[in-house]
């Protein structure tokens, strides 16, 4: 048997939570063609990897990202390629960059979604269109999308708050279909955000039941995720039960509003493990992190501003770069301003804020339903960390330095858990016939480097990643190679 790569003197950790065992790893077309005991493959490949005393995995999926604009700035993915990701799933909180169309954007005014207009990027009416232009880049890694909830509400009712009538609702049905049929894995939810927080349940089961057509699935950024987080996962769960056979990911799982809400994922996990047994699909994702980011202007609307002030620094404000890196309270005073009034002033703005308890973050870690999923934005000047720093970060603090869980369990939850709620068949696993989507990272070395004071920083250890069976990293070197596709297009 002839191979274009073989991996010798490598540890398998395969992605299905099994344990390690010792081998070498032929690939060839793409593929991996043979697992075999050290020694044997050596000698039929065009180029070796040695890779003595390093794991080799499947590549990992970051099932929850925000590479919906960077994709095409800067395609090579080299953030993500960095961490052995090999997919990325965008489209995520309801929010993307399709189907949206220049005529709704006067009626988004004061929403949330404003800023895709005031940016002036591109946009695209139609996912196809969207995603073409996402083949044309030739991404480096792997792209998923999700249709945004968000998007295909404004399409139909722009900002009107009301529930949508049943014409309305047969509109946003068929714009969910034709992005399913344009390649959409599912559909995503942003209950948070305006336009996004007036729907409800009601309007969520009939489009869920297009997307259960496809076998998609649904990603929720929930309602709410301080005091109401149980309220917030019961409705999640209750719009699953109803919309049977379509699996939901409840993303960036936490309680994340500071310690009055701690704990709360406790009973928050048993209600989800109550559904699991029920045979409700629910999995979740999480970042390594006990700060969550969003832009300051939803800090403001939520009213958050003005409680946790001095927990939310900021990372990016278009009209006072100055304020970056310091906390809102500091500025605020600064300013000679209230917080609201200072927040309303660094707008645009994203800020970090540090409101997730330390326990609750390793509690929710060791869920088995739990998978990892960065949520990173980059792009901003200054980025929350986890967009440079996620995957190595649980593999070396949690993993290795902490021992919160094993190794085997933590590359699950980064590649055959997500690609299982994604739908990805032949990714995920390291197994004969499986696409060559691999990942090679010395266990002991393996660390993130990102911290809030200088984000944009590479991680250590890993130093080989493949996409679809070409080398994008070689010896800790980027080759310039851009292999990814977009799944889920027929
Ligand atoms: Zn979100």
């Amino acid at each position: 048997m002839q191979l274009d790569i073989v991996i010798v003197g490598s540890t398998v950790v395969d992605g299905t939570g099994g344990p390690r065992y010792a081998a070498d790893v032929g690939i060839s077309n793409g593929h991996i063609r043979a697992i075999a005991t050290r020694g044997g493959l050596r000698e039929s490949a065009r180029t070796v990897i040695e890779a003595d005393g390093s794991v080799v995995a499947p590549g990992f999926i970051d099932i929850h990202a925000h590479d919906d604009r960077i994709v095409l700035d800067k395609p090579e993915s080299s953030h993500k390629v960095m961490q052995g990701v090999t997919t990325t799933v965008c489209g995520n909180c309801g929010s993307g960059l399709a189907p949206l169309s220049e005529d709704v954007g006067p009626a988004l005014k004061g929403t949330d979604l404003e800023r895709l207009f005031a940016q002036k990027q591109p946009i695209w009416p139609r996912v196809a269109e969207y995603l073409d232009a996402v083949e044309e880049c030739r991404p480096g890694i792997n792209f998923a999308y999700l249709a945004p909830h968000r998007l295909v509400r404004a399409a139909v009712m722009g900002a009107d708050e009301a529930m949508p009538t049943p014409g309305q609702l047969a509109r946003m049905q068929d714009i969910v279909r034709q992005a399913m049929d344009d390649g959409a894995i599912g559909l995503s939810s942003g209950l948070f955000y305006t336009p996004g927080s007036s729907a409800t349940h009601h309007e969520f089961v009939p489009l869920l039941e297009v997307v259960r057509e496809y076998d998609g699935y649904y990603a929720t950024h929930m309602r709410d995720e301080g005091t109401c987080l149980l309220a917030s996962v019961a409705e999640s769960i209750a719009t699953a039960r109803d919309a049977p056979g379509v699996r939901l990911q409840i993303s960036h799982f936490k309680a994340g509003r500071g310690p009055e809400t701690w704990g709360l994922v406790h009973p928050a996990c048993e209600m989800i493990d109550e559904a699991r047994r029920d045979g409700v699909e629910v999995c979740g994702d999480q970042y390594p992190y006990t700060a969550s980011s969003t832009s300051v202007a939803a800090y403001v609307r939520t009213g958050l501003v003005d409680q946790y002030a001095g927990d939310i620094q900021l990372c990016w404000s278009e009209p006072h770069p100055d304020a970056v890196g310091k906390r809102l309270d500091a500025v605020a005073k600064e300013m000679s301003l209230g917080p609201r009034e200072a927040a309303e002033a660094l707008l645009p703005a994203t800020g970090v804020y540090f409101g997730i308890g330390e326990d609750d973050m390793r509690f929710v870690m060791r869920q088995p339903w739990v998978s990892v999923g960065s949520d990173g934005v980059p792009g901003a000047p200054r980025p929350h960390p986890r967009a440079f720093g996620t995957f190595p970060r649980v593999l070396g603090h949690f993993v290795r330095d902490e021992g919160v869980l094993s190794l085997e369990s933590a590359v699950r939850k980064m590649t055959s858990l997500p690609a299982g709620m994604c739908g990805f068949d032949d990714r995920g696993r390291l197994r004969v016939g499986a696409v060559a989507d691999v990942v090679v990272f010395d266990p002991e070395r393996i660390a993130d480097v990102a911290t809030y004071e200088d984000p944009c920083q590479y991680p250590k250890g890993i130093s080989h990643v493949l996409v679809g069976g070409e080398l994008v990293l070689r010896d800790g070197t980027l080759t310039g190679a851009r292999a990814g596709k977009v799944l889920g297009r027929s």
